[in-house]
């Protein structure tokens, strides 16, 4: 099994500033200490709350951001050690997809002219090539050539979602992370965009990194998960592992949540209370304690080591025997 990314303490934080004064009063530590490898070919899942550092985790993976610590290594190239002219050829291998890329698409460019700008300004095709290739890309997207003459906002959001699809493979991507790509859809949608994402993941032997909030998204398209909280990953497991076996209560809270097909597979439910702390002041120790129906004594002041249980399953809590 080839790593095609391999994450390593990977840390972003976030100046804060004093709000008169403007000198640094402290960090938002968005990212602090992720670590994780995604296989060729897999579609590995982040998910948690909004505010845990999953959007973050992925620009900076993709140096959309630039990171504060940490290696992040995609096909044996150290990504930070790059320069520019390197970074811009490694660039189309690498795309990222957003939940509205219509908030990066110019409104008065047609889609065609959109999707053929991106290739031939980094070289790869002539113009006529590329406009062959993007009536190519929009057909195996669900869309036609048709759509090569509109403008972005004569699209729905569904149809938006397969644009940004297309845009990414215009640039034949090896690893692609999409961003909450379906939570502004219709239900309905969502479906048909993963299926999509599943589709293109066989047909092109495509990686994805996915981030979702929701559990149940992810549960259709991602042989593996890590669940985040305020920076950090508490879990890693295989799918089917991660929804039988959760074993942090983050997990097992988010897992609540999602719906059981089976209503003879009862999942113990935890309801959180509260939201995700402010990250620029974490909780000490476990930063989850705050929220843990489970916590003790020791969750106060101990910072939980992520540890392997066997296999790929790794969690991070001071409750879990290994
Ligand atoms: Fe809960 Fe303690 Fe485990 Fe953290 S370490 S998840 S607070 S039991
Ligand atoms: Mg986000």
């Amino acid at each position: 099994n080839d790593i095609i990314l391999s994450v390593k303490d990977l840390k972003k934080y976030f100046p804060v500033k004093h709000s008169i004064f403007g000198y640094k009063v402290g960090d938002v530590k968005a990212v602090d200490g992720v670590s994780f490898d995604i296989r060729r070919g897999e579609s590995f899942g982040l998910v948690g709350e909004s505010g845990s550092g999953k959007s973050t985790t992925g620009r900076t993976i993709l140096r959309l951001l630039e990171k504060t610590s940490g290696e992040v290594t995609f096909k044996g190239a150290d990504l930070y050690s790059l320069d520019r002219k390197q970074m811009r050829e490694m660039r189309p291998k690498m795309q990222f997809i957003f939940q509205d890329p219509f908030s990066s698409l110019n409104p008065r460019m047609r889609i065609g002219d959109a999707l053929v700008e991106a290739i031939v300004d980094h070289g790869l095709a002539s113009k006529a090539e590329a406009r062959e290739k993007a009536v190519q890309v929009l057909r195996i997207c669900g869309l036609s050539d048709y759509h090569m003459e509109r403008f972005p906002h004569e699209f729905s959001g569904g149809q938006r979602q397969r644009i940004g699809i297309a845009r990414a493979m215009m640039m034949d991507p090896e690893f692609i992370v999409a961003d909450e790509p379906v939570s502004a859809l219709d239900v309905s949608i969502q479906a048909q965009i993963i299926n999509l994402f599943s589709d293109l993941q066989e047909q092109r032997s495509l990686t994805y990194l996915f981030i979702s909030h929701d559990l149940s998204v992810v549960e259709h398209l991602c042989n593996r998960i890590a669940v985040m909280y305020l920076g950090n990953i508490v879990e890693i497991a295989d799918r089917d592992e991660l929804f039988s076996r959760p074993l942090h209560p983050y997990t097992k809270a988010l897992l609540s949540a999602v719906p059981v097909p089976d209503p003879t597979r009862k999942r113990e439910r935890i309801i959180l209370k509260g939201d995700i702390p402010n990250p620029a002041d974490p909780p000490s120790g476990c930063k989850f304690h705050t929220r843990c129906p489970f916590a003790v004594e020791r969750c106060r002041t101990e910072v939980p080591e992520f540890r392997s249980v066997g296999g790929d399953h790794a969690v991070a809590c001071h409750l879990v025997e290994v």
